[in-house]
């Protein structure tokens, strides 16, 4: 709960442009002297109990609950305000629909699916969430919108600057990913049980032409505060055929790389050695 809370604000869109209500937003955000949030679902920022923040600016009123995909063109909109349940629900179009399907099942129950949404995970973007790994191998960008006007950056550059990025201040108004039926994807993950969070988990997408890796992508969680691209990986695949041996000499080399904490759910060892294991299983499923 946050305990200093003295504002609530829901600026809508119905009736009018809805850059007006944006704009509405941004102006709340930007005000000094009075720490003003962005609400999506309140999943995190509700249990997060942070006592500086005195303002949150709800988004449900702006209209960016939209989930819509281009067949011609392949392209996939999510709103930012698309549920986890709306994701994990989507037509089965594409295989990228599959892997976010299954990438936004994984978390919790229902009413948590139900509430919690896919900006507010790319936002997160917590290391066992396998929602932002998967993001991150669709090559997906985040859709910005500032007081300069709308902007894309890429899903990977915005994990890492994401502070600085929505300092400005900034609303994630969606996500837009690119795919063709010739990539397919994969997400594996190793949990103490089925239903338990994530330990480790590995995405993938592999794009193969006349035998040849065209495009390799590989991130993984549980491993780092955030999930983690692979560009070594990635780099040693691609213009190679992607024999068994050739991704397993490419999945090794995650070991040296990645420098994983242990906790309650898993040693640093353990998780170095899923990492691998888990990166090998991922990368084969592209190969058929
Ligand atoms: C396996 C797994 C593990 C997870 N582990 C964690 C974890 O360790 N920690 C954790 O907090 N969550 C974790 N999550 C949950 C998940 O990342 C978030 O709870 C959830 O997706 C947030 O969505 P929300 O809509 O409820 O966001 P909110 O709680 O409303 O917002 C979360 C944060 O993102 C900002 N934000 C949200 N949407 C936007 C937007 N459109 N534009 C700009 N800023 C925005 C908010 O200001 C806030 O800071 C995990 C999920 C899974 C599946």
């Amino acid at each position: 709960m946050l305990l200093n809370l003295r504002e609530y604000h829901r600026p809508a869109a119905e009736g009018r442009e809805p850059q007006a209500a944006l704009a509405d937003a941004l102006a709340l955000l930007a005000r000094p002297g009075i720490r003003t949030v962005v609400l999506a679902g309140g999943d995190t920022l509700l249990a997060s109990a942070d006592p500086t923040i005195e303002a949150v600016v709800d988004l449900q009123g702006l209209g960016l609950d939209q989930l819509t995909f281009e067949s011609e063109r392949g392209l996939l909109h999510i709103g930012a305000l698309v549920t986890r349940a709306t994701l994990a629900a989507a037509e089965e179009a594409t295989p990228l629909h599959r892997l976010l399907a299954q990438a936004a099942r994984r978390w919790g129950g229902s009413v948590q699916r139900n509430r919690a949404t896919v900006g507010g995970a790319a936002v997160v973007a917590a290391d066992n969430d396998p929602l932002p790994a998967a993001l991150l191998v669709c090559d997906a960008e985040i859709l910005l919108a500032g007081r300069d006007g709308p902007r894309a950056v890429p899903y990977a550059r915005f994990i890492d600057q994401r502070a600085a990025l929505l300092a400005a201040p900034a609303i994630v108004t969606g996500l837009r990913i690119a795919t063709d039926r010739a990539t397919t994807y994969a997400l594996e993950t190793v949990a103490r049980t089925p239903s338990d969070a994530p330990i480790v988990l590995a995405a993938a997408a592999l794009a193969v032409h006349a035998g040849r890796c065209t495009r390799a992508r590989l991130a993984l969680g549980g491993v780092a505060p955030a999930p983690l691209r692979m560009p070594s990986v990635e780099a040693a695949l691609e213009g190679r055929a992607p024999t068994a041996a050739a991704i397993a000499d490419a999945a090794a080399q995650v070991a040296a790389q990645i420098a994983p904490a242990g906790d309650f759910r898993g040693s640093g060892e353990y998780r170095r050695e899923m990492a691998v294991v888990l990166a090998r299983r991922a990368l084969s499923q592209g190969r058929s």
